[in-house]
């Protein structure tokens, strides 16, 4: 394998050009080393406004949102296509700064950048809109048009194919847009940039500011020129999001954490139980929002799933992200790690907690390393049960029967995802209604459908995105009525003896 050269240096890329590295220089560190491998130049209220500035521009010159759709979808076809060309440069930028085993940076994270695109491409020449003819004097129908300026904003865990799944969707239906990485992720976004322009898409529709989220992202997201914004990432940033977008009456989606419940009954399938749930909390070396990061299992087959299940846990081979045989990298950076460790130092102070496994710093140096962890816990009230942790680490819990179970995974100030094993169509029906999530997979892990809504209840966010669900985001409703004869019309303004 040819290692992939590291851009020195990333900046911001404003009405298609590279801006001078004139900002804060803010290093970004590699989860492997531990040592700077690029500069990130941050940009400053000035330059976000340069760049919202530009995506106005561009929207409103109509080349862009006023073409046609079949035009549109060639050039998303052709980002697709940039993308599978340039797959594992991309593959590999994306595993330098995030530290995701390159087995599922190639696997996943750049098929799903390039499927965004496709996906969206294909959308919207598929689809339609209302026509309402009840009223046999008229025909109303409904209009989609860009909305205007999108802000978009990417956690770290999976830049690219989270990024372009709203660039993909705020520039299919006709929208310009500023994205803004997480400000330790921005190095994929170098060759995306020149994607987007050698596909076709004109100087100033994609937009892109780098910079920390208190600084660039909250100049971005209170910029009144944005029209739209689209965010992923925590729960907290997520409210401070949702007050901006208010203050700003912008349309606004939140795509925020997850504390998700697998729940695995007694008569599943438990050879695929047991491979589902080592995928559904260690892909991505658990840095996902989508973790079943609370294990559920029935009392019955509790213990013997335990015993397996950590042994698997034991067996997973840790190391250098860069290797195709690595299943666990670093996490994202030292306080991540650190966050980790914290819960796992707590859950070997109780008498609630037992730790099968894991819990320590592992053993490779330097890298922000982590043991894949498993804790039993008495309760699902401890904070390891209750908090997002975002690492390699998973609570067990035993339950009795289904509604105990189901009131286990509500009980959560989270509702992203719910994983559900049962072999019996009352049990999976009776979960798929009572689980408060905005998506249940049953007898599957992780399983995306771009056209189906995606999103959480509760502090997992507002709103959804996936096929009309981004459309609704990233186009203003329009209604349109049209007479079909000359029907009467009140006469005002004539005297009644005329
Ligand atoms: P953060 O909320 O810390 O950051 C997300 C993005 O927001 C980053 O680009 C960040 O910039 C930016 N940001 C931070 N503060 C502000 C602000 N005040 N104004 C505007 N932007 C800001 O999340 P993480 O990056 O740590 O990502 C992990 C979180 O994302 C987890 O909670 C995870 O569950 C969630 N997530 C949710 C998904 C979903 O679809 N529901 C999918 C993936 C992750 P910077 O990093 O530069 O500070």
């Amino acid at each position: 394998m040819n290692r992939q050269a590291i851009p020195a240096q990333v900046t911001s890329f404003i009405d298609g050009r590279w801006q001078p590295a004139t900002g804060l220089a803010v290093p970004v560190v590699s989860p492997v080393s531990e040592r700077p491998i690029s500069v990130l130049h941050e940009a400053d209220a000035a330059q976000v406004d340069a760049a919202v500035a530009a995506a106005r521009r561009t929207f409103e010159a109509a080349t862009w949102s006023g073409a046609a759709v079949a035009e549109r979808k060639q050039v998303l076809l052709r980002v697709r296509d940039g993308i599978l060309a340039r797959s594992e440069e991309l593959a590999q930028l994306e595993v330098a700064h995030t530290g995701v085993p390159i087995a599922q940076a190639r696997g996943r994270h750049v098929p799903r950048a390039a499927l965004n695109f496709e996906f969206f491409a294909e959308f919207i020449s598929q689809a339609s809109s209302p026509l309402f003819d009840q009223n046999p004097d008229y025909l109303t129908f409904v209009r989609h048009e860009p909305a205007g300026v999108a802000a978009l904003i990417a956690p770290w865990n999976a830049p690219l194919a989270l990024a372009t799944m709203k660039v993909a969707g705020a520039i299919a239906f006709g929208n310009s847009c500023v994205l803004k990485p997480s400000e330790l992720t921005p190095l994929s976004f170098v060759p995306l940039m020149q994607i987007l322009a050698d596909a076709g898409v004109p100087a100033g529709v994609v937009n892109l500011v780098n910079g920390r989220g208190p600084v660039t992202g909250s100049a971005l997201v209170g910029h009144p020129g944005v029209d739209v914004v689209a965010f992923t990432g925590g729960t907290a940033t997520g409210r401070l999001i949702g007050e901006a977008a208010g203050r700003g009456l912008k349309k606004v989606v939140t795509e925020l954490g997850g504390k998700s419940a697998n729940i695995v009954f007694a008569d599943a399938d438990l050879e695929r139980a047991l491979d589902a749930a080592l995928v559904a909390v260690f892909a991505n070396n658990g840095q996902q929002c989508l973790a079943g990061s609370r294990l559920l299992l029935q009392r019955p087959i509790a213990a013997q799933f335990i015993e397996r299940f950590v042994a698997r846990v034991q067996s997973l081979r840790i190391g250098d992200p860069l290797d195709a045989a690595t299943e666990i990298g670093p996490l994202i950076s030292a306080a991540q790690r650190d966050r980790v460790l914290s819960f796992a130092a707590q859950a070997r102070t109780g008498p609630e907690y037992e730790v099968l496994c894991g819990g320590r710093a592992a053993a490779l140096s330097p890298g922000f390393y982590v043991e894949p962890t498993v804790v039993r816990a008495k309760s699902n009230s401890l904070p390891v049960c209750r908090e997002e942790i975002f690492g390699p680490f998973v609570t067990i819990l035993e339950f009795d029967d289904a509604e105990a179970a189901f009131a286990i995974a509500n009980d959560s100030q989270f509702g992203l995802v719910s994983y559900v094993w049962s072999a019996s169509l009352a049990t999976v029906t009776a979960a798929l209604r009572a689980l408060r999530a905005g998506v249940v997979w049953i007898n599957t892990p992780l399983t995306r459908e771009l056209r189906a809504p995606f999103g959480g209840y509760k502090n997992s966010g507002v709103g959804r995105d996936g096929g009309s669900w981004s459309r609704a985001l990233f186009t203003e409703e329009k209604t349109v009525t049209i007479p079909v004869r000359d029907f009467p019309i009140l006469r005002m303004g004539i005297s009644a003896d005329a």
